[in-house]
């Protein structure tokens, strides 16, 4: 008896290049007979461990290695984790980018901002459109996510169709009407699916994840009660939120400004694409704020993750230049704290408070001021029974919720063949023999530092490699929690930098982190997030202007 032969042409294999076992960096190549696509190309946002570094992108030097194969990358949806890493990819695989309008939209100013627009091509596409790549045949649907226009694909391969539905939910009642075209994802499985990747994001949560439409009702009933000013953030993307928001205020009088770069980027772009509805008048300049009275205003910020120098945690820290907060007013959080965000979002809630304002945030109240966008046991499980794979591999977690979503899988008796869980670089090859893991890819993450994003050459470096490369600054100072006074003076190390005048350097960076220590409010000096943060921001500035030099720039706050 001979072994069956491999006909390498219907060969299909998977490469999760990030988003498998980890939080974000979603990332996926798909390769058959010298063709690769690849579906998503997003970021991971660091922790307060990685202070120093902006953004953390996907190593792609697998893709580099088959340069020359790779036709397209697909995008399923806007959110950052999903296409935040295109600005690092493009200057290294020139090819071109499919999304949705919306999706498109976002790509396009994020590539402006990096002034690369010009060489990339971007192409807008729409539900059912089917695009052929070379082996590959890959049509869009719709699904219900918390960002408008967010797609699924399913690919056909010469080894069969194989479903990726990138990040969703099942919602029976979107705010923008568009709902999951559940039609679409179950004649795929009537004529047979080879392969269902599906998003795990909320596989340990049991039941269904509730529709968009229940937030409007808590926003309903906060509005009406409000006294003062209402200041809300969401994910400067959650446009169909952002909706509730702005048709809330119309119900009760109050217009509504929008406050940071992104969000009123978003909101524009929203508006322009016919997503976010704005009655004429409703929309005001942050500048006019203090010309409305109080309880005729609605301020959208952004910074839910308590970023440190967001719109929303200056209001918190009452340093905006344009919004004052004063107690009695509202303030509700209507986004999930993403995990490493805690202590710093924590921080913020407690400077509203000491503020003495009403403070709404996720508590498990009902109805909520936030619901998840991702599907729950019950929509996971509806999804597998629709599709029937004959492989299945959970996407879009950290291990455990992967493993939750296969167990859920197993359970359910949907899966023909077998249950694939699969970790980022695995290689998962479907031919004749069947399918499994057959080996490894290179993978890993590149931590960037968007300050250096002008040089387009350097961009995309490792933590070790910039840190060899442009050596490192730790400034360290003693900080009094709770008057704020600098107990010891600041003192700076380096290392693998090479300055000219180095005395004066030196002197003068002390210097400098006194000045915006004593430029800060007590309140942000008790915030080592956020001083820290101010900080590494005016270093790294003083640093490059004086020496053109960009060291890996690490405060280090000692409590005193
Ligand atoms: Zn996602
Ligand atoms: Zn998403």
């Amino acid at each position: 008896m001979t072994a069956p032969t491999v006909n390498m042409d219907t060969t299909v294999d998977v490469i999760p290049l990030g988003g498998l076992g980890e939080f974000g960096m979603h990332m996926m190549a798909f390769r058959c007979a010298g063709t690769i696509i690849v579906v998503d190309a997003g970021i991971m946002f660091p922790d307060e461990e990685l202070l120093g570094v902006d953004v953390i992108v996907p190593d792609i030097g697998f893709l580099l290695e088959h340069k020359s194969e790779v036709k397209a990358i697909l995008l399923t949806h806007g959110h950052e984790d999903h296409i935040g890493a295109i600005p690092f990819v493009l200057p290294y695989l020139d090819v071109p980018v499919y999304g949705s309008s919306f999706t498109i939209e976002l790509v396009r100013s994020k590539l402006e901002q990096h002034g690369m627009l010009k060489e990339s091509r971007l192409h807008t596409i729409r539900a059912k459109d089917k695009l052929d790549f070379g082996p590959f045949t890959v049509e869009f649907f719709q699904v219900t996510h918390s960002i408008v226009d967010a797609f699924a694909v399913a690919i056909t391969t010469p080894a069969g169709v194989i479903i990726h539905t990138g990040d969703f939910k099942i919602d029976p009642t979107p705010i923008d009407g568009r709902t999951f075209d559940l039609h679409t994802l179950a004649a795929y499985g009537d004529h047979g699916v080879l392969a269902l990747f599906s998003d795990s994001t909320n596989a340990e949560h049991g039941g269904h994840t509730q529709s968009e439409r229940t937030v409007n009702d808590r926003f309903e009933s906060i509005f009406r009660t409000s006294k003062g000013r209402i200041v809300l953030s969401c994910f400067t993307s959650s446009i169909p939120r952002l909706q509730l928001v702005i048709d809330q205020a119309r119900q009760f009088g109050r217009v509504v400004s929008f406050l940071g770069r992104r969000m009123v980027g978003n909101t524009e772009a929203a508006e322009e694409l016919g997503f976010l509805k704005v009655p004429p008048g409703t929309v005001i300049r942050s500048r006019d704020i203090k010309n409305h009275p109080r309880d005729k205003v609605v301020v959208v910020a952004g910074g839910c993750q308590g970023e440190p120098l967001s719109a929303l945690s200056r209001i918190a820290l009452d340093t905006h230049k344009d919004v004052d907060i004063a107690p009695g007013d509202t303030v509700i959080l209507s986004a999930r704290m993403i995990p490493g965000n805690e202590n710093a979002v924590g921080r913020m809630m407690d400077h509203f408070y000491r503020r003495k304002t009403e403070l709404y945030y996720p508590d498990g109240s009902q109805p909520p001021v936030h619901v998840s966008g991702h599907a729950s046991e019950e929509e996971l499980k509806l999804v597998l029974s629709l599709v029937k794979p004959k492989y299945f591999t959970p996407i879009h977690g950290t291990y455990r919720q992967l493993h939750r979503h296969a167990k859920l899988a197993e359970r359910t008796g949907a899966v023909r063949e077998k249950v694939i869980l699969a970790e980022t670089g695995d290689i998962i090859r479907y031919d004749a023999l069947g399918g499994g893991v057959v080996g490894k890819a290179p993978v890993g993450r590149v931590l960037i530092d968007e300050g250096s994003l002008e040089e387009v050459g350097e961009m995309v470096v490792r933590d070790r490699k910039h840190i060899s490369e442009d050596g490192i600054l730790v400034t360290i100072i003693a900080i009094n929690k709770q008057t704020g006074a600098i107990e010891i003076a600041p003192e700076l190390v380096f290392r693998g930098v090479g300055f000219a005048e180095e005395a004066r350097i030196l002197a003068e960076g002390k210097q400098m982190v006194i000045d915006t220590v004593n430029a800060s409010s007590v309140e942000e000096r008790g915030d080592y997030t956020v001083i820290k943060e101010k900080i590494r921001k005016d270093l790294k500035k003083f640093i490059y202007k004086q020496t053109s030099k960009r060291p890996f720039i690490l405060p280090v706050i000692v409590e005193k």
